[in-house]
């Protein structure tokens, strides 16, 4: 498996920034995992003056931002010829006023993960969930470090479903309802939610009680209104199934509540993909079973 890596200045300039604290927690499972890591120059270069990765072939070069770096990466997410020159996804760790990370190959970069069902991995806390997602499928064992992503029971949950997506969302939610359950909260915006809860009730959920918490519609100021919620420490996933195909009269709160998650970046999962929705929720399951085993 092979993903982009990127991160804004701030992400890399010192010590304790997150692209170390991503990869302090999580360089055994990466090489455990033969994750290649394809960087732009500056992010590449930290990795290596930090002397983290040493040894590792897997870390690759790419050009710096200004000579096209991130620009390649989005290409390559998109897949160009040969197998050599396709991404399975993006980490790219965002410092929300970083004006750098509103740049169009940014956007870009984002954009071509969710067209092509790729994961777009934007937080310290969503980067260190995939890579555990992905040792539990690859049959290893779980990592104690990675706990706190299970401990649904004590978690938020926001789901966000644009018109076009929200068969997908319905069809998602009814697959991974149990899953998706044990959080001790869910919530949604205005739409979203009522379709959810109808599909609650419709499956034995108590009628007298909703399953998510209702918020205004997204484009009445839904996804600010969880955005504050993620802010305060209050919701700790984000599930957004948005439709990259339209022009959004909102588009300003969508990239609110994303950027409301990168200013929380150890704390906040945002998983803007179906494929990787179904994935984690699937390695919630196997999880499961081999934590309750031992
Ligand atoms: P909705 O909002 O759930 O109210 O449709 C989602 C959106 O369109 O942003």
């Amino acid at each position: 498996m092979r993903l982009g890596l990127a991160a804004n200045r701030l992400h890399h300039h010192t010590e304790d920034a997150a692209l170390f604290r991503w990869l302090r927690a999580c360089e055994p499972g990466i090489r455990d995992l033969r994750l290649a890591l394809h960087a732009v120059g500056r992010t590449h270069d930290a990795i290596a003056a930090a002397g983290m990765l040493r040894g590792y072939d897997g870390l690759k070069r790419y050009p710096y931002g200004r000579d096209g770096g991130l620009m390649k990466l989005v290409a390559e997410v998109v897949g160009l010829e040969g197998a050599e020159r396709s991404l399975d996804g993006a980490i790219y760790f965002i410092d929300p006023v970083d004006p750098s990370s509103i740049f169009p190959e940014a956007t870009a970069l984002k954009r071509q993960c969710v067209i092509h069902g790729k994961p777009f991995l934007s937080t310290v806390a969503s980067a260190r969930d995939w890579v555990e997602m992905e040792r539990i499928h690859a049959g290893l064992a779980p990592d104690p470090n990675a706990d706190r992503f299970h401990a649904l029971e004590s978690q938020t949950l926001a789901l966000i479903a644009h018109d076009a997506m929200k068969p997908q969302m319905l069809a998602f939610a009814d697959a991974h309802f149990d899953v998706l359950s044990r959080f001790a909260h869910r919530m949604a915006t205005g739409t979203t939610g009522l379709r959810l809860n109808e599909l609650a009730w419709s499956r034995g959920w108590p009628q007298d009680v909703p399953w998510v918490e209702r918020f205004q519609s997204g484009p009445l100021g839904g996804d600010a209104q969880i955005a504050d919620r993620v802010l305060e420490h209050r919701c700790q996933r984000v599930i957004f199934f948005e439709d990259p195909h339209v022009a959004r009269h909102h588009e300003a709160d969508i990239q609110l509540l994303e950027r409301a998650v990168t200013t929380v970046t150890d704390e906040a999962v945002c998983t803007t993909s179906l494929a990787v929705a179904k994935r984690w929720c699937e390695a919630v399951n196997k999880r499961g079973i081999l934590v309750g085993a031992t």
